[in-house]
């Protein structure tokens, strides 16, 4: 049989960045959601390293990443991808996104990112450059509001962008943390293994 090298077939890889400090259930129906809608390949969950746009600082990659891989790693196609952590100095997607190019040049990247993020993406580093590796699919966090106004594609970009079709949940990283400090039900927002390795690992006591 003819041996294909991988990087000349047409792949569909999605990559999906964040902080996952800790991921939570609106991150795992995001990626489903995309696994599906999007028929891809393969979905790269990529937790960041040093995240230049949030105000405080992450727990540690290695809860991060532990804590992805026991969200993330049992579904089919989803790979979680530790390059960013390795990476020394901030974290930028382009970076990522050069790096999936260079190993497969005729894949198709999507990138998926909730509304927060897509509102921020013109000021990220080489933002044309990742609109032109990368379709950028935006799901709604349902979080519009008249301070938090509903994101609208940059008018010379708007073909990069799609909307990804996904359930609301006004689910945020940020509750969950106050919760667990405040000792309160964690419910179904985490898995019960990512639970576990908060409580095992004393993550969040305080806000
Ligand atoms: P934090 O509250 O600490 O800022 P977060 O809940 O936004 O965290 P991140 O890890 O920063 O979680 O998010 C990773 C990606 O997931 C981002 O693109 C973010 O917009 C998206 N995302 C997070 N929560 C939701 C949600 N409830 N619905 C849709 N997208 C979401």
């Amino acid at each position: 049989m003819e041996h294909t090298p991988a990087s000349t077939t047409h792949r569909r890889i999605g990559v999906f960045g964040g902080a996952f400090d800790p991921p939570h259930a609106a991150h795992i129906t995001l990626v489903r959601s995309a696994m599906t809608n999007l028929k891809l390949d393969e979905l790269h969950v990529v937790p960041t390293g040093h995240a230049w746009h949030k105000a405080r600082p992450l727990s540690p990659a290695q809860h991060r990443l532990a804590m992805a891989r026991l969200a993330f790693s049992d579904m089919p196609g989803v790979v979680v991808d530790a390059r960013e952590t390795q990476r020394t100095g901030p974290s930028y997607t382009i970076d990522t996104l050069r790096e999936l190019h260079l190993q497969w040049p005729r894949a198709e990247l999507f990138l998926m990112m909730g509304e927060d993020q897509a509102r921020t993406l013109t000021s990220w580093r080489s933002w044309q450059e990742v609109l032109r590796l990368a379709i950028i699919y935006v799901a709604d966090r349902g979080d519009w509001n008249r301070t938090m106004p509903r994101f609208i594609a940059p008018k010379l970009y708007e073909s990069r962008f799609r909307r990804l079709q996904m359930p609301h949940m006004p689910v945020s990283a940020t509750d969950i943390r106050a919760r667990i400090a405040s000792r309160q039900d964690l419910g179904d927002l985490v898995f019960e293994s990512v639970a576990r390795y908060i409580d095992h690992h004393h993550l969040y006591q305080t806000a």
